[in-house]
C-alpha cells in the first residue's frame, strides 16, 4: 500500500509553498476526477494538498484591465456557477455548459479550477493496462488504429488523438476568459485559449502551468456578445455523458450583419478549439445559413478524420450552424 499525506492548506502562501517545493505533491479540489486517478493508478501524488477550504469562493464584479469583469473564484462549485444570476443573464453559454455537465451530485462537488484543469476521458488513458503516451511518456498510443470514435479531428499528433472533456472550458474559450494563477513567483493571467495545450510529441503535458501554479479564478469580459450566447452539445445521451460534439457560441447583430461572433468547439480537440477563421468568415456577413456552412468548411478544412470519426465533421456543421441561427432569432430551412 502506498502511502498517501493530506495537508488541508489554509491560505493561498501556504498551498503554493507546499506543492511548488514538492514534485510528488497535487492540489486536491473537488476531488472528483483525481479520486478517480488515484483509485485507477493514474496519478500517484504523495501528498494531496487540499485547497476547497481558501476562501477562493466568492463571485462578483471588479474592474479589469480592459473593462468589468466578473471574477470567479477557483472554488466556486459548479452547480453555483451555474446558479447564478449574473452568469445566467450576463454568459448563458457557460450556465448551459456547465448544465450540460456530468450530474447533479458531481457538479455539486467539482470546482472551476478543478474543471478546468481535469484530465483526458480516452478509454486507454484510464486503463494503466495499456500503452499511452499521455499517462507513460514514449509507450506508444493505443488509441491510434484502436478504438476511436471519441478522437480528435483537429490539432491532433500521431503521439495523441485524446480530446478535452471539459464543458465549461469550452464555454470560457469562446468568451475569452483569463484565468488568474499563483506561482511560486506571484500572480500571472493566462488567457484560457492559451491554458490547454496540443498534445504535439508531449501529450503527457495536458497545460502551460508549472508544477506548483495554483488557479485562483476566472476573470469573464462583459460584453454584448456573451449576453447573447449558447451551448449546445452533441452526445449519446441526453445527460450524464461526454460531448461528441459540442458548441459554445456568443454572436453580436447589427441588423443581419454580423458585428462579432464567437466560436468555440468542445470534443474536437486536445483543447477548446477556438474556430477563429469560422469568426472571421462570418464578421461583417449577413448570418444565414449558408453563410454559417461555408464559414464551418473553412475552419474545418484543417481537419482529418478516420472511419470512426468522420461523423464528426457533419455534426459540427449542423450543431453549429443551428445554434448560431437560434442566437439571431432564425429557424433551420
Ligand atoms: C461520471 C463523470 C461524468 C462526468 N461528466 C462530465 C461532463 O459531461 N462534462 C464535463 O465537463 N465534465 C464531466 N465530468 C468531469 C468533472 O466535471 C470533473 O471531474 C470536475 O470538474 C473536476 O473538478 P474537481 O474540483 O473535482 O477537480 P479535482 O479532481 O480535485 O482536480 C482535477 C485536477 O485539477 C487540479 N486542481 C484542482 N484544483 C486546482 C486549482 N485550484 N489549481 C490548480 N490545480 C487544481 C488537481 O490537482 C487535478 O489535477 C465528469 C466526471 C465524472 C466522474
Ligand atoms: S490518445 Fe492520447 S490519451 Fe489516448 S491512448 Fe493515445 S496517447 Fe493516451
Amino acid at each position: 500500500m502506498r502511502e498517501l499525506d493530506y495537508v488541508r492548506a489554509s491560505d493561498v502562501e501556504e498551498a503554493v509553498a507546499l506543492v511548488s517545493g514538492d514534485p510528488d505533491a497535487r492540489y486536491l479540489g473537488g476531488g472528483t476526477n483525481l479520486v478517480d486517478h488515484l483509485k485507477l493508478g493514474i496519478a500517484r501524488p504523495a501528498r494531496l494538498v487540499d485547497v476547497s477550504r481558501l476562501g477562493l469562493d466568492g463571485v462578483e464584479e471588479q474592474d479589469g484591465s480592459d473593462g468589468r469583469v466578473l471574477h470567479v473564484g477557483a472554488n466556486v462549485r459548479n452547480s453555483d456557477l451555474a446558479a447564478h444570476p449574473v452568469v445566467r443573464s450576463a454568459f448563458p453559454v457557460l450556465s448551459r455548459a456547465l448544465l450540460s455537465g456530468a450530474s447533479g451530485q458531481l457538479r455539486h462537488q467539482a470546482s472551476t479550477g478543478g474543471n478546468l484543469l481535469q484530465r483526458t476521458r480516452c478509454v486507454y488513458f484510464q486503463d494503466v493496462s495499456t500503452p499511452c503516451n499521455k499517462r507513460e511518456p514514449g509507450s506508444g498510443c493505443s488509441a491510434v488504429g484502436g478504438y476511436g470514435r471519441q478522437d480528435a479531428v483537429l490539432g491532433a499528433s500521431e503521439h495523441c488523438v485524446a480530446t478535452h472533456p471539459s464543458d465549461m472550458a469550452v464555454a470560457m474559450a469562446a468568451l475569452d476568459a483569463v484565468v488568474v494563477v499563483r506561482g511560486p513567483q506571484g500572480e500571472r493571467r493566462v488567457p484560457v485559449r492559451e491554458l490547454h495545450r496540443l498534445p504535439g510529441d508531449r501529450p503527457d503535458v495536458d497545460t502551460t502551468l508549472e508544477h506548483g501554479d495554483l488557479v485562483t479564478g476566472v476573470e469573464l469580459p462583459f460584453t454584448d456578445a456573451a449576453r447573447c450566447s449558447t451551448y449546445l452539445k452533441v452526445r449519446d445521451r441526453a445527460s450524464y455523458a461526454f460531448a461528441l460534439v459540442s458548441v459554445a457560441a456568443a454572436l453580436e447583430l447589427e441588423g443581419d450583419v454580423v458585428r462579432e461572433v464567437r466560436i468555440a468547439w468542445g470534443g474536437v480537440a486536445h483543447k477548446p478549439w477556438r474556430a477563429t477563421a469560422a469568426e472571421e468568415a462570418l464578421t461583417g456577413t449577413t448570418l444565414d445559413e449558408d453563410a454559417v456552412r461555408a464559414a464551418v468548411d473553412a475552419e474545418l478544412a484543417a481537419a482529418t478524420t478516420t472511419d470512426q470519426t468522420a461523423y464528426k465533421l457533419p455534426m459540427l456543421r449542423g450543431a453549429t450552424t443551428r445554434t448560431l441561427l437560434r442566437l439571431a432569432g432564425k429557424d433551420l430551412s
